[in-house]
């Protein structure tokens, strides 16, 4: 991921994505997606009321500008008279994911943070260090009702990625099996050469099928 996103010498190394702060790591994947699937996403969705099931899309590029003015980054992040630091794996790891103890992580206070305000500095770390998600409304087709759905950018990449590797993987079976080529050479080829090949297999395949 760091590759696809920052080339020469001051690219990031896998070794420092854990210390990154999370909305900067959401954000290399919202990069990520972007540049592999297009700034469009669809959603499918089936409406509790009628059972109708539509698509609704959405701009990437419209929802993460909007994201990116309400974390501002070079503001000075304060709390309670305090600076504070953003979470990050390594810092989620360590504290092994406990509130309370993440909360005197994060606050460079000097003491602990009094109990009530925990709920609220919480509040503000998850203001300023959103993870992408989003509740999606639209209204069905069919009956009106407003349908909504829980987006959430990294669970929808991946699901994506393994779609993609799914097809990679079928891609590489028919033409081995075809050609008799190894994966290294296969994966050598353009991706548009790939799939043309694979298609014209199947279409051979299936008029064979049919004139049996
Ligand atoms: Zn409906």
């Amino acid at each position: 991921m760091p590759t696809a996103l920052v080339q020469g010498d001051d690219r990031l190394l896998p070794d420092d994505l854990p210390e990154l702060p999370l909305i900067d790591y959401e954000l290399m994947l919202a990069h990520v997606y972007a540049g592999t699937f297009g700034t469009t996403i669809d959603q499918n969705v089936d409406c509790p009321d009628c059972s109708k099931k539509f698509s609704v899309a959405f701009y990437l590029g419209t929802w993460l500008s909007s994201i990116r003015d309400a974390v501002k980054p070079d503001r000075e992040r304060t709390f309670d008279g305090a600076p504070y630091v953003l979470p990050t794996q390594s810092i989620l790891k360590s504290v092994k994911r406990d509130q309370r103890v993440l909360a005197r992580r994060l606050w460079q206070g000097g003491t602990d943070l009094h109990p009530e305000k925990i709920t609220e500095f919480e509040a503000e770390v998850a203001r300023a260090c959103p993870i992408l998600a989003d509740d999606i409304e639209s209204p069905c087709p069919r009956c009106g009702e407003i349908v909504r759905k829980r987006f959430v950018l990294r669970n929808h990449l991946a699901s994506r990625l393994r779609t993609w590797l799914h097809r990679l993987l079928a891609d590489i079976h028919v033409l081995a099996s075809c050609y008799h080529w190894s994966a290294a050479d296969i994966l050598d080829l353009p991706r548009q050469t790939r799939v043309a090949l694979v298609d014209t297999i199947q279409v051979q395949r299936g008029r064979a099928r049919s004139s049996r």
